[in-house]
């Protein structure tokens, strides 16, 4: 009905953006589901996205990514991009931010429909499915770098919500605070590959002090979603955890090989 929001209409529409996510593709019939989880973009009247169960959707609202469009330009003008690489820029990061949320709201689906067991934080624990996920199942034509980029982007949004004042309502909130889900973010993709991604540490995205016991949070995380989503898989996807991992690696070595090498150094 708005007006102002048929141009994103027309992007999901034209990019068949749910057929894109290559994580949601990846993980498309894998688990043994009471019922399916439907996948749609909405006006929703509010800038929003999230788990029905009640209608058992995926909800991404279009003021959603409207407001991710605008903080993309802005993003790009204050590193001083203009033009046609502005939008580009504008593009990818609500391109990113899309995946990242899809995947948060995914996590709270299959923790409703599995009944998986959550102690501490529902939010956090998204928060971490999307991280691993992003990480594990990138499209096979995408570089670490890549994968790292659009993890920043999604980190970046945590903190421009964020007013770095906070009232008792923040506090109260089931999310943990802007910072917090940045720096937590950070923690899992430095942790993940901590040679590769030291520029995180050493560039002060992340305190040295937490980066210590990053690898070993990354690695924890990374095999509590697997334990506790192995159980749910179909019989053709059925696999251990060892092997699990293997196949993980398996593609990570094929994206580096299948990404395009610079032809500028
Ligand atoms: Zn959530």
């Amino acid at each position: 009905r708005d007006e102002a929001l048929m141009p994103f209409y027309r992007q999901v529409v034209d990019a068949d953006l749910f057929k894109h996510q290559p994580e949601i593709q990846a993980i498309d019939g894998m688990f043994m589901l009471p019922r399916p989880i439907r996948f749609v973009t909405a006006e929703c009247g509010e800038i929003n996205a999230f788990y029905s169960d009640e209608r058992g959707e995926v909800v991404l609202c279009y003021e959603t990514m409207r407001v991710l469009r605008e903080r993309g330009l802005e993003l790009a003008a204050q590193n001083g991009i203009a033009g046609a690489d502005a939008q580009t820029l504008a593009r990818r990061y609500l391109d990113a931010n899309v995946r990242f949320i899809l995947l948060h709201e995914t996590g709270h689906a299959l923790i409703t429909l599995l009944e998986i067991p959550v102690t501490g934080r529902e939010e956090d624990a998204v928060d971490q499915l999307a991280t691993t996920l992003m990480l594990r199942f990138a499209g096979i034509d995408e570089s670490s770098a890549t994968v790292a980029e659009n993890l920043r982007m999604a980190s970046h949004w945590f903190l421009l919500r964020s007013t770095g004042q906070y009232n008792l309502d923040a506090y109260a909130d089931a999310h943990a605070l802007g910072e917090q889900r940045y720096f937590n973010l950070q923690c899992l993709l430095y942790g993940s590959d901590p040679a590769r991604y030291l520029d995180i540490v050493t560039g002060g995205d992340l305190p040295e002090a937490r980066a210590r016991s990053c690898p070993e949070e990354a690695r924890r995380v990374s095999s509590a979603w697997l334990r506790l989503l192995l159980p749910h898989v179909a019989p053709k996807f059925q696999m251990s955890e060892e092997k699990a991992e293997q196949l993980f690696e398996e593609r990570a070595r094929q994206r580096d090989r299948n990404s395009d090498a610079p032809y500028i150094r």
